[in-house]
């Protein structure tokens, strides 16, 4: 399958993304199909039948019957600093921190931040962008060495698309 083009909020292309980048952003709610290449795809990945991942509304028409169709081009939602997006890229604490906002990602406090892998390190998780994110002291205790599903624990910026459960389900498609 041919890679898809990402491009940013004000329509320059910054890298190509493999389907699997491309779905991840849009799942993640970082990008969206780029309108003017509506109805151009790269090609279709084939969905299990049982999942019980939910697209969210504006993904719905790029699902058609059991295929997921990978647009051409997708485009991000707002301004970001290049350099996150090279994978390649060792993440910084002053890059993750500024990703999210400033804002832990468990319960929106903006105070007394540290970072949290999200798949804790002793468990295997890595110093990766995927893996880290912005979180409060409070959370940090909280969660502890859990996953955030088994903390009861869903990180906000994929809450509205009710992820937390169903996201890894949502791989075995691939
Ligand atoms: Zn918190």
């Amino acid at each position: 399958m041919q890679n898809t083009i990402l491009i940013d909020s004000y329509y320059i292309p910054l890298a190509k993304l493999d389907a699997k980048r491309t779905v991840i952003m849009l799942l993640t709610g970082r990008a969206v199909p780029a309108e003017h290449t509506n109805g151009k795809f790269v090609g279709h990945m084939k969905l299990n039948k049982n999942r019980r991942f939910t697209f969210p509304p504006h993904l719905q028409e790029l699902v058609n019957g059991d295929h997921f169709m990978v647009p051409f081009c997708i485009r991000l939602l707002h301004p970001v600093d290049k350099k996150f997006l090279k994978a390649r890229t060792a993440p910084s604490r002053n890059g993750i921190l500024k990703r999210d906002r400033y804002t832990c990602q468990y319960c929106g406090s903006k105070n007394q931040l540290t970072l949290d892998h999200v798949v804790p390190k002793s468990r295997g998780g890595q110093d990766t962008w995927d893996n880290l994110v912005t979180c409060c002291n409070p959370c940090n205790n909280k969660k502890a060495n859990r996953t955030p599903e088994e903390a009861g624990m869903p990180i906000i910026s994929l809450k509205d698309y009710s992820m937390s459960e169903s996201y890894s389900d949502f791989w075995k498609d691939f």
